[in-house]
């Protein structure tokens, strides 16, 4: 019996990386303007992987992408020689233009549908923000990895969505994208998992998905023949 359902968002409901560079490069344009020396020294790209040195460094915040970004971001202000630095206004220009992302067709529809027969909950480790996109009333609530202090695939965030739904692990299926984060992290668990693979890749190697499907349009066929196996 399933009742309820939890979904990766980024590369799940939407495709993220266009959007992400489409942010960093406002941002890029936002500091030309106010802190020239920064983007003179950093293109979008270098200004990217400092987060991956701040991660290097503090991997116990490894989890919390919003602050890694503006730990990068101090730390590119302060190689360029600025004292003072707007980390909020920066990190707001990038943060607005990371949720301007577009749901593929056919996740509102589906979701809608999904949302009369099942709990529905978002779990991810980005921070996107489902009010910004406008999907917020589809969901019961949505937990991403910054309110948990934990990152999928830790099992935590599965296990405090499952406390928040009152619902047995065995009970919920987490929808997603990532071999690791979702379907390895879900499936230890103890949720039923399906593989979103978008772009038909191969897959990793491991266990696998309990299904898998291109499209959220294949999600309902398998659900119902879950349903019917009992
Ligand atoms: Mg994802």
């Amino acid at each position: 019996m399933i009742k309820a359902i939890t979904f990766d968002l980024d590369d799940t409901l939407w495709d993220i990386w266009p959007v992400v560079e489409r942010a960093e490069e406002l941002l890029h344009d936002w500091l030309t303007v106010r802190y020239p020396r920064i983007p003179e020294r950093l293109t979008p790209l270098e200004l990217r992987e400092l987060s991956s040195e701040v991660t290097a460094a503090y991997p116990e915040r490894a989890y919390d992408r919003t602050w890694l970004r503006k730990e990068a971001l101090n730390l590119a202000a302060r190689r360029a020689g600025y004292q003072a630095f707007d980390v909020e206004g920066a990190f707001e220009v990038f943060f607005v233009a990371r949720n301007a992302v577009e749901p593929f067709a056919e996740v509102r529809p589906t979701l809608e549908r999904l949302g009369r027969r099942y709990l529905l909950a978002s779990l991810s480790n980005g921070n996107a923000d489902l009010r910004l996109i406008g999907l917020d009333d589809l969901f019961a609530f949505s937990l991403n990895a910054i309110d948990i202090g934990a990152a999928k695939p830790d099992p935590l965030l599965f296990k405090e969505a499952s406390r928040r739904l009152a619902v047995r692990p065995d009970q919920i299926v987490h929808i997603g994208d990532d071999p690791e984060h979702d379907i390895f992290g879900a499936a230890r668990a103890g949720f039923r998992t399906v593989w979103v693979n978008r772009t038909c890749r191969d897959w990793p190697g491991g266990p696998k998905a309990d299904a898998e499907i291109v499209t959220l349009d294949e999600l309902e066929p398998v659900l119902t023949a879950w349903e019917e196996r009992g």
